[in-house]
């Protein structure tokens, strides 16, 4: 079993949009509880890969498995979410109008598929895991305030924990400490870290000092593939990586 110890193992994956190679020849592993940042210049295939593992694109050949025994490619978008891949886009999707609590509820109901949510009352799991995710994205204090009072970095937290509410056992983050202060990217950091080990995680990020604190393993993308893996030290210190960020 080659995909042992694996939460997510992509082998030779290609899409092409209209003839250009957008993703050409992706090999990608990441381990259980792993935090692994995805770094690489405009257009490496960022995006498109985590379209591909979200099920928004479909490749044209390659593998991706999600564990040892669920091929992604037999599912589509609204499956690989409920099998337990979660999401997160650059701009926070929050609603506004909504309290904080509110937003969490409404996250927990969306994927247990609930209907008739005026009837909709948490139990006693539910109210624990809940108060744990508030904890855990630091809004403990936030609770019944409406999401449009938050502040940015509040509102990026808030949808993590909208995340978290659907127990997904991987989190694709785009950009997540983009638009932060000093502050929220370091308390970010401190969520992240906690996040680790519970759940895998793949962060795209462009800011170097994020990734300094929070990462073990980081993969470059370049033109469609990976160009280099290491720390965060190597991958700096490799010259194909310090050329295609100096400019080719
Ligand atoms: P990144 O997120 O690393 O900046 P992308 O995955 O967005 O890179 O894009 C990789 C390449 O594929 C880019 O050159 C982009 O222009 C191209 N591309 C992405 N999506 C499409 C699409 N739907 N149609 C045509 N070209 C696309």
């Amino acid at each position: 079993d080659t995909t042992h110890g694996r939460i997510l193992y992509l082998e030779d994956v290609h899409v092409s949009f209209d003839g250009f190679k957008a993703i050409n020849g992706l090999n990608l592993d990441i381990a259980p509880g792993e935090l692994r940042c995805i770094i690489g210049p405009n257009g490496a295939g960022k995006t498109t890969m985590m379209d591909i593992i979200t099920g928004k694109t479909r490749p044209d050949s390659g593998t991706v498995f999600f564990g040892s025994t669920i091929d992604l490619l037999r599912h589509n978008e609204p499956q690989i979410a409920q099998l337990g891949i979660g999401r997160k886009f650059q701009k926070p999707t929050v609603f506004e109008q909504l309290t904080v609590f509110e937003n969490l509820e409404l996250a927990l109901k969306t994927h247990k598929g609930v209907k008739h949510s005026m009837f909709f009352r948490l139990d006693s799991t539910q109210s624990d895991r809940l108060a744990e995710v508030l904890h855990t994205i630091h809004l403990a204090g936030s609770v019944h305030r409406m999401a449009g009072e938050l502040s940015h970095g509040q509102k990026q937290w808030l949808e993590i924990g909208m995340l978290l509410m659907q127990d997904p056992k991987l989190l694709l983050l785009d950009e997540p400490v983009a638009g932060m202060t000093d502050d929220e990217t370091a308390r970010t950091a401190e969520l992240f870290l906690r996040l680790k080990g519970q759940h895998s995680l793949m962060v795209v990020e462009h800011d170097m000092s994020f990734i300094a604190t929070i990462s073990e393993k980081v993969t470059v993308l370049c033109d469609g593939s990976v160009l280099a893996e290491g720390t965060l030290a190597q991958v700096q210190a490799d010259e194909r990586v310090i050329e295609v960020y100096l400019g080719r």
